[in-house]
């Protein structure tokens, strides 16, 4: 098993059809404890009881830096350790330029950008007493690209912050022992753009799918193990294009 007696924390990961429960089915098949943080309304107790009993549920907000301490307390001192955290929060706003208002800004940063620091400040320190840890973060191919169909431009903006941030961590914790890589979905079918694609626009984003289909969770899932494990120990500050090959 890949990840046999580590813990893992994901956020945003209560979503019962997201990216973060796909990964914590995943983990689990590997042998890891995992800890689903999310909003109290995601029920994140609910979702874990459906992995099973060794694993958890954590109502925490990462936009709020003592809502992410106070978490990361209760995991170190309910399970002793923290060797993964995925920061996978996220939302969107399907919105163009010129309508962003600076509220809408703030929300959409303060998820994905705000909350990826806050969370990595509040486990980086166990992580350097243990001498290791794993840290991916899932960005999306619209860092990429730009726009995109469903997210915005400042939801771009918080997606390429996240692979800024996280390169510059790879390089400040590599010392103690701590890999920082990042995943780049594509379009994946998940609650956050369900419905929002227009039939009549779906063979248009096939065609720039070389793959020729949208993705599923389980699809970023595998990528995310792989970095998580020690498959991927010499990996650090990478992006794993997760798109269908999207981007050649
Ligand atoms: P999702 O909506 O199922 O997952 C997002 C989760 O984040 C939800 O469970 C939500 O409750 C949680 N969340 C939102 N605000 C939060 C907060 N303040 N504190 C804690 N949790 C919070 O959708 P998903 O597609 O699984 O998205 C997971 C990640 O993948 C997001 O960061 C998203 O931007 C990214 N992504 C998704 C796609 C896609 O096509 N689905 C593509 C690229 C990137």
């Amino acid at each position: 098993m890949l990840l046999k007696d580590k813990v893992a924390l994901i956020t945003g990961g209560a979503g019962l059809n997201g990216l973060g429960f796909a990964t914590a089915k995943m983990m689990a098949a590997q042998g890891a404890r995992v800890v689903l943080l999310d909003l109290e309304r995601a029920d994140p107790a609910g979702a874990a009881a459906q992995l099973g009993p060794q694993h958890l549920g954590v109502v925490a907000d990462v936009t709020d830096k003592a809502s992410c301490e106070r978490a990361a307390a209760e995991v170190l001192a309910r399970l002793g350790r923290i060797d993964i955290l995925f920061n996978n929060a996220g939302i969107t706003q399907p919105r163009k330029t010129l309508d962003i208002t600076g509220a809408d800004y703030d929300a959409v940063l303060d998820v994905s950008l705000r909350g990826m620091l806050y969370m990595s400040q509040a486990v980086i320190p166990a992580m350097r007493e243990q001498k290791s840890g794993s840290i991916i973060n899932t960005s999306s191919v619209s860092a990429q690209r730009g726009g995109g169909i469903l997210g915005g431009p400042h939801y771009s903006a918080a997606k390429a912050g996240m692979l800024g941030l996280g390169r510059a961590m790879a390089r400040e914790f590599g010392i103690d022992g701590i890999r920082v890589n990042a995943v780049t979905p594509g379009l994946i079918a998940t609650d956050i753009n369900k419905g929002l694609i227009p039939e009549d626009r779906m063979k248009g984003i096939l065609e720039q799918i070389p793959l020729n289909r949208i993705g599923e969770p389980a699809d970023v899932a595998g990528c995310v193990v792989f970095l998580a494990s020690d498959l991927a120990k010499y990996l650090t500050g990478v992006t794993l294009d997760v798109n269908g090959g999207m981007l050649i």
